[in-house]
């Protein structure tokens, strides 16, 4: 650098230098003319007035003599007004016509000049001056224009000189000035080290030069922002570390190109991953967990979340695994990705305490089924043994007959919720069911009951969809809808029963044209035992069972169940389902 800044210089000089003397050279010469043509004018004013008090040639000769007897530089040339050179002082254009050594462009000059600088001009290296003095005698006054060399030459050293002073000046000047800058761009040079180094330390920012000094004091604001930065970053980043190292759950998150982003501890205890995870490494090389494997494969390949349970057979844990896609893509080295997010919670307790309530609930239901089914049976046979008995305990052997059929029907409905509930007794062989056939036969149970309330259903099903699964969950399913759009229904109303695929997913629909809920009890209709309390919902009984089973069925099918209604109007249930892949 410094000594691209000297030959710069030197260059520059230089050139700055010729410049000066061209521009000298051409000033001085232009002068030089100038100041010639001032002293021919003057010189011929004087000859003129003089030849004008002459009366005879002689006389004119005399003066035309004296004049250029002593000033050899001045040649006066005289012609009559034939056009005859009748005085030269050179001698040797006498009786030559003007024309032949004074051209008709000179002679025009001469008559139409009014000033005297009309009257003078330059012709090859001579400058003239011509002038009429009377009818009879024109005047012409010559000098040579000589350029002159001395000068030039001298400009010529001068220049030489200082160029040779200038150069050296500039180089010592040049010099000192750029090693000043070097010295200060090398400071600012291992500062700028030393914080890239990590190192933020303060330049010292006094110099002798204001500018200098600013951008040293720029330096040490910027390195000051950049220790705060850090300062703050280093604190986010503690806390999250401090949070994602001292949640109670195991957190992985893995990007599209299948690199794990992030581990926490609590992932690692669980996984038995020891030391430290590489950034960015492929999750194959880190997990060795089959099913955890397996199911990331499925959720990056298909886009979807993913529900599983890790069972850790040696430490005794349960661990529910969810896989969540994230819909919003991260923006990553100039690109987008999808992420994943593993989460891992201990439910070893929940899953035991579960076991212990469906348990119960399983042996309470077959303690209960016993005595009902004997109340049953009993108050068949008494009905039946005493056909002759009085009304009133016919009535209530049958009250007694009806109500333990419900209340069969209510235990039931209860040892299978909690059998969905806590995913039990629910390995049954799962098989292509067509939705066709589970509405066809669904509706034909339930036709007697429509039926009797002029109620007409209206099935229109895509016979190609079915799901992979137990049949008796679908079956269940729709009952449940199908039951409540009869039950909820009016006199002579419909029942629509959709089944059709959109957006790779299969969409069941069953609608109808009933009483409609009302907002405020649409959010609950799906809880247990919720039923609204409409003496219209009394009249048709009910144990509020129904909808909360449709919910369990939804969850064990991982399927989207969602409802639409209108007061007055209609009710419609959704329920979105994912397509199997092709099974043959
Ligand atoms: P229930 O045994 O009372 O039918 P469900 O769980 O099946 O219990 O339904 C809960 C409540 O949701 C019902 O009591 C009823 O008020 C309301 N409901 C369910 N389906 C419909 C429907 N198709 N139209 C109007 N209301 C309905």
């Amino acid at each position: 650098m410094k000594d691209e800044i000297i030959r710069r210089n030197a260059f520059i000089t230089g050139i700055s230098l010729l410049i000066f003397f061209l521009f000298s050279f051409s000033f001085s010469s232009y002068y030089n003319l100038r100041s010639m043509e001032t002293q021919l004018i003057n010189m011929s004013n004087v000859v003129s007035n003089q030849i004008m008090e002459t009366s005879t040639d002689e006389e004119l000769n005399s003066v035309v003599d004296s004049f250029t007897k002593n000033q050899e530089w001045l040649q006066i040339t005289i012609c009559n007004s034939h056009g005859n050179i009748v005085k030269d002082s050179e001698n040797d254009m006498i009786g030559v016509t003007i024309s032949a050594s004074i051209s008709d462009s000179e002679l025009l000059r001469a008559n139409e000049a009014s000033t005297d600088n009309d009257r003078i001009y330059v012709d090859q290296q001579r400058i003239y001056y011509i002038k009429i003095l009377s009818n009879d005698i024109i005047m012409r006054t010559s000098t040579e224009y000589s350029f002159n060399t001395s000068f030039l030459y001298m400009n010529l050293l001068v220049l030489l000189i200082l160029l040779i002073i200038g150069l050296f000046l500039s180089i010592f000047f040049s010099k000192k000035t750029s090693e000043n800058i070097v010295e200060i761009v090398e400071k600012i040079d291992s500062h700028l080290k030393t914080i890239n180094e990590g190192e933020y330390k303060e330049i010292e920012d006094s110099h002798r030069y204001s500018e200098v000094e600013n951008v040293l004091r720029e330096i040490n604001e910027v390195n000051k922002n950049i220790l705060k930065s850090m300062q703050s970053i280093r604190f986010e980043h503690s806390k999250i570390d401090f949070v994602i190292n001292n949640m109670e759950q195991g957190i992985i998150i893995i990007s599209e190109n299948e690199e794990i982003l992030l581990i926490n501890d609590y992932a690692k205890e669980v996984l038995n991953i020891s030391g430290k995870v590489e950034e960015n490494i492929n999750y194959h090389r880190v997990l060795t967990i089959d099913l955890l494997l397996s199911n990331i494969e499925k959720a990056i390949k298909k886009h979807e979340d993913e529900y599983f349970d890790i069972v850790d057979r040696v430490k005794e844990k349960i661990y529910a695994t969810s896989i969540d896609y994230l819909k919003n893509k991260w923006f990553s080295d100039n690109q987008e990705i999808g992420l994943f997010i593993v989460l891992m919670t201990d439910v070893t307790e929940k899953r035991t305490n579960d076991e212990l309530k469906a348990e119960f609930i399983s042996n309470a239901s077959h303690e209960l089924k016993s005595p009902i089914t004997s109340i049953r049976g009993f108050s068949e046979l008494l009905l039946a043994i005493n056909d002759n008995a009085d009304e009133k305990t016919k009535k209530y052997l049958n009250v007694i007959y009806n109500e333990s059929i419900k209340m069969k029907m209510t235990i039931d409905e209860l040892l299978y919720l909690s059998n969905l509930e806590y995913r039990r007794n629910l390995e049954g062989d799962k098989e292509k069911v067509y939705f066709k056939d589970v509405i066809s036969s669904t509706v034909e149970a339930y036709t007697e009951q429509a039926d009797k309330e002029y109620i007409s259903i209206i099935v229109n099903v895509d016979e190609n969809l079915y799901i992979y699964e137990q049949t008796n969950l679908l079956d269940h399913l729709i009952s449940n809808l199908l039951s409540n759009a009869i039950k909820y229904n009016r006199r002579g109303g419909k029942v629509y029963i959709n089944v059709e695929e959109r957006d790779a997913k299969i969409i069941l629909t069953v609608a109808d044209t009933g009483i409609g809920i009302d907002e405020k009890d649409i959010d609950r209709i799906f809880e247990r035992f919720y039923r609204i309390d409409q003496s219209h919902n009394r009249r048709k009984g009910g144990s509020g069972i129904g909808l909360n089973i449709v919910k369990q069925i939804c969850n064990v099918l991982e399927a989207k169940l969602s409802v639409e209604s209108k007061k007055d109007v209609g009710t419609k249930f959704i329920v979105e389902f994912k397509k199997n892949e092709e099974i043959e």
